[in-house]
């Protein structure tokens, strides 16, 4: 079980500091943790007087979890599964708030929970999430990072600003991974698509990437064949000989606007931050 739910227990103090530091719950403040496991993050999160969701698909843990805070009134229990959970502050808070989301995250977990959380955006003023470092190198990459950027690093950014807090050594969990790992803060960016429209950019994004070396031009015309020759030419100038690697999030996204006329175009094109490589918070 433990295995294969991503169970590294956190024991670095150093390490927990800085998640309180970057996430700077404050009393009262909604906030949901995912995967408390044996509490190590939840019990600081609650000595700030936060008013704490915590949800642990592992029936055990959650029992042990239910036993040592379940009357504790700044805590509550999902046992369940995040990716099934409704992450609207209504549903989950019972109020329009917006929370904050803290995780130490199960790493088999994270590129499917993180498309969820950006779906999701509205409702969290800021997230602070331990990540296997690859997988935050991935989503901070420009395209001059090579392999690293993609699909991944598109959407994150599209969604949220993002800073790396710090890297973190194997040895601050128990068991310790294989791997390094990275704690991120992300800050939710406003809206410029519709919700459908935006699950279609994501769409379109992964499409081009399943062929990131091929010219990008030849794969846009087999993903629009449907698509008029007067269309098609719209994004010749951007796109040329380029491969899909080559553009930045904001080209990225400019294509896609360019080859769907009937979307609106978005109130500003700075939706998404200027890409760059890891680098330490200021
Ligand atoms: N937060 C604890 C810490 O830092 O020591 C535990 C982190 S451990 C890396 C990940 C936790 O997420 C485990 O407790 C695991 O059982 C839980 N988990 C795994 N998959 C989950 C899922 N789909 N939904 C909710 N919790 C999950």
């Amino acid at each position: 079980m433990g295995k294969k739910l991503g169970q590294h227990f956190l024991h670095s103090t150093a390490v927990l500091d800085s998640i309180l530091i970057a996430a700077g719950p404050k009393a009262g403040e909604p906030v949901l943790e995912i995967g408390p496991g044996q509490g190590a993050l939840t019990e600081r999160l609650l000595e700030t007087g936060a008013t704490i969701r915590a949800v642990e698909l592992d029936a055990n843990l959650a029992e042990a979890l239910r036993k040592r805070w379940g009357k504790h009134e700044g805590f509550q229990l999902i046992e369940g599964d995040v990716l099934q959970l409704p992450l609207t502050p209504p549903e989950l808070f019972g109020n329009a708030a917006p929370y904050a989301v803290v995780a130490n995250l199960p790493y088999y977990l994270s590129t499917p929970l993180l498309f969820r959380l950006a779906s999701f955006r509205e409702g969290f003023s800021r997230l602070v999430l331990m990540l296997q470092l690859e997988v935050a190198q991935r989503i901070l990459a420009s395209p001059a990072e090579g392999k690293a950027y993609g699909s991944l690093s598109i959407v994150i950014q599209h969604a949220f600003a993002v800073s790396l807090v710090r890297r973190v050594p194997p040895s601050a969990f128990r068991p310790p991974p294989k791997v390094s790992s990275a704690v991120l803060r992300f800050t939710p960016l406003q809206r410029h698509l519709t919700p459908e429209d935006e699950r279609r950019f994501f769409h379109h994004v992964k499409t081009l990437f399943t062929r990131r070396r091929k010219r990008m031009f030849s794969v846009l015309k087999s993903m629009y064949g449907a698509a008029s020759e007067e269309t098609m030419a719209r994004v010749v100038p951007i796109v040329s000989e380029r491969r899909a690697e080559t553009l930045s999030p904001e080209e990225h996204l400019e294509v896609f606007l360019l080859l769907h006329p009937e979307i609106k175009e978005p109130a500003s094109s700075s939706a998404v931050q200027q890409p760059g490589g890891i680098r330490p918070q200021p």
